[in-house]
């Protein structure tokens, strides 16, 4: 196993890519707490299914737009745990809108949520990392964070910005033996997905070269590699993970 007795956390992984990485992680070894906003029904039947592999889970409810809050899920996750070894930032929102008609509170929300979340667990996991001299972040980005996307102002914004985030902070910390990279889905099958009308679903699979949206599997495997022993050279990156669609 190659996470065994490790302990992760993973903002947002109640549904689709973080709920793929908590049980990815959980069949590594590793013992995982996640958090959520809303879905508490989800929350509870992740937690047994960590559980059923043999894994301790922890769901919190904690808006990672909450500085405070964040702090207290790291603490809370070295009370009950007795460490922090992994921190996978994924929890993030879409609001897309053209930007004439994008109201500053969808801007907010979106930059609050995907960017400043990941400032507020990063900045509260980071010191546990520093002192221990060990650690790895993940971060989830997307591919509309470097090629950019019509009506997606808010979200590519928010996104490039974790790019420039993870390679700051590999710079940073990497004499620490922390390493920091980020993954970045093209289009996903998740409920993020769901809400794409289905003409613009069809036009879009026809441009993906491999023929086919990702499933939150394709996402997990990159992350597993990056938490692996074989990635151990490799930070400050960000793997494109879109089936050949936004190939530069
Ligand atoms: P989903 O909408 O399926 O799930 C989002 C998760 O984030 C949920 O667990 C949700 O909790 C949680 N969340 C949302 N807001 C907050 C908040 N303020 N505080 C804590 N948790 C929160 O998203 P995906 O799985 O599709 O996306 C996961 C990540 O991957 C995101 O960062 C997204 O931007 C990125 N991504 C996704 C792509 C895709 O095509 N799906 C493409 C590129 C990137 P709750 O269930 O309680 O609402």
């Amino acid at each position: 196993m190659l996470l065994k007795d490790k302990v992760a956390i993973v903002t947002g992984g109640t549904r689709g890519i973080g709920r793929a990485i908590v049980l990815e992680l959980a069949r590594e070894g590793a013992n995982v707490a996640f958090t959520y906003l809303r879905s508490q029904q989800e929350a509870e039947s992740l937690c047994g299914e960590v559980e059923k592999l043999g894994r301790r889970a922890l769901s919190l409810q904690i808006d990672v737009r909450d500085f405070q809050k964040a702090k207290e899920l790291v603490e809370k996750v070295k009370e009950d745990f007795g460490r922090l070894d992994i921190l996978v930032n994924n929890a993030g929102i879409n609001k897309d809108k053209a930007l004439m008609l994008m109201a500053k509170e969808d801007w907010q929300d979106v930059i609050d949520t995907n960017l400043t979340g990941t400032f507020n667990v990063s900045r509260n996991a980071i010191v546990t990392f520093l002192k221990q001299k060990s650690g790895d972040i993940i971060n989830i980005t997307s591919v509309s964070g470097i090629a950019g996307m019509g009506r997606q102002t808010n979200y590519a914004a928010s996104k490039a910005g974790i790019i420039g985030f993870t390679k700051s902070l590999a710079k940073e910390v990497a004499a620490y033996n922390i390493r920091v990279n980020a993954v970045a889905p093209g289009f996903i099958e998740t409920d993020m997905l769901s809400s794409l009308k289905d003409e613009y679903k069809d036009a879009i699979v026809k441009k993906i070269p491999l023929g086919r949206f990702g499933r939150a599997e394709d996402v997990t495997g990159v992350v597993k590699f990056l938490l692996s022993d074989a990635a151990g050279f490799i930070t400050g990156q960000t793997i494109v993970v879109d089936g050949g669609l936004f190939i530069q």
